[in-house]
């Protein structure tokens, strides 16, 4: 059973998101030796059908298909530390802060810290995480979403939420946000309390 200090859920905005961050902390002191795994199941986001024209750095057309596909490449080319698991769904999770079994249609992980960002769609249903689960407060009630519950992405000890799944509302630079601020949050906690985030300047 492969065992992650920090296991990710999602493979969009999200989840690749803090996966970067967290990816590009390779060298610091404090991230020396962890292990950081990401499951990109990605045929359940909301990018499959979204043509991104008003997020900064993108072109006039982007492809939401395209974003996802580059997305999964950066990363491993960058940062080909980060675990990359393809073509597996999350069904449970199990266990307590930081000794979580993360079960998936096909393996069985552990992992001391997770990071779910899957979305808002009303058809969760991860065993051991229903019990957060409430009507999404930023997307109009009519569409159904959901979120779960939490405080500044912290759903329990040792799980937090990213994405529109945190309660925010639907537009990837808000998404990608989220995964980014939850990545420098679990940095934050490796480097003993201290304020972290990871800035690369020009030479
Ligand atoms: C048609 C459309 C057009 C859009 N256009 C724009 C736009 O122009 N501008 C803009 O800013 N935003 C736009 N958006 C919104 C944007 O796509 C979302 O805000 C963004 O994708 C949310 O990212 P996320 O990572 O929170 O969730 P998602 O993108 O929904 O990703 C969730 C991920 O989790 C995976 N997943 C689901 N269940 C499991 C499981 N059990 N185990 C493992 N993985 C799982 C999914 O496959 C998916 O990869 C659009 C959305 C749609 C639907």
């Amino acid at each position: 059973m492969k065992t992650f200090d920090v296991l990710i859920i999602g493979g969009s905005a999200a989840g690749l998101s803090s996966a970067l961050i967290l990816g590009s902390a390779i060298g610091k002191p404090f991230a020396e030796g962890k292990k950081i795994g990401i499951i990109t199941h990605q045929k359940a986001s909301a990018l499959n059908n979204a043509e991104l024209n008003n997020v900064l750095g993108f072109k006039k057309g982007t492809k939401g298909t395209d974003v996802l596909n580059i997305g999964l490449h950066q990363l491993a080319e960058d940062f080909p530390h980060v675990t990359q698991i393809a073509k597996e769904k999350v069904v449970s999770i199990k266990g307590e802060s930081p000794n979580f079994t993360v079960k998936t249609n096909k393996n069985e992980y552990t992992a001391s810290i997770i990071v779910v960002a899957i979305g808002p769609s009303n058809m969760f249903n991860i065993e051991g995480l229903m019990q957060y689960v409430i009507p999404h407060k930023s997307i109009p009630p009519q569409k159904e979403k959901i979120m779960l519950i939490n405080n500044n992405h912290l759903v329990t000890e040792g799980i937090f939420v990213a994405g529109v799944l945190a309660g925010w509302r639907s537009q990837y630079a808000i998404a990608a946000g989220s995964g980014a601020q939850v990545a420098t949050d679990i940095l934050t906690i490796w480097n003993n309390g201290n304020h972290t985030m990871i800035h690369d300047v020009i030479e």
